[in-house]
């Protein structure tokens, strides 16, 4: 047994390998009715902080400038905002949800705080912008995940 031991840890290496990890996790009370607004009523949903007005989106249990609990206080916004700021992803790996290059985008909403991560597509990497104005395009097929958001584009103006 001894010998075997001594056999193997002298052949050890590193394999590289690949794991498919199936997760799911729950999105929280105000992540879910953001999630399921978008799904049934392809509708953006916000919170709205009652003591200063902040609007979030995606929504927050806390405001993050007072703290103050913002409980089922609702809004409905529109589907533009603005990007604030982005990435072109040029990382290939088989869990990405685009084939590389893509953009990745800090959305802000219009009338909220806080921004969304999500994808930018009709826009080429090397043309976009801070500042550019976009809009939500509605996945066809809902998953009931933030991806109901197919992604956004640039509005033409
Ligand atoms: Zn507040």
């Amino acid at each position: 047994m001894k010998t075997v031991t001594n056999e193997i840890s002298k052949a050890c290496s590193v394999i590289p390998g690949k794991m498919a990890l199936p997760n799911q996790y729950f999105a929280g009370r105000v992540g879910s009715r953001f999630i399921i607004s978008l799904r049934d009523s392809k509708k953006i949903l916000g919170v709205k902080c009652p003591k200063c007005k902040t609007v979030y989106v995606p929504p927050m249990e806390c405001c993050q400038k007072d703290m103050t609990k913002i409980d089922e206080n609702w809004v409905e916004l529109g589907d533009t905002g603005v990007l604030v700021n982005y990435t072109v992803v040029n990382y290939r790996d088989a869990h990405l949800p685009r084939k590389t290059p893509y953009i990745l985008g800090m959305i802000q909403m219009d009338g909220a705080e806080a921004t969304l991560v999500h994808l930018v597509e009709g826009v080429d990497p090397q043309n976009v912008k801070i500042g550019m104005r976009v809009k939500v395009v509605f996945a066809g097929k809902t998953t009931n995940t933030i991806l109901d958001i197919d992604h956004f584009e640039p509005i033409e103006e």
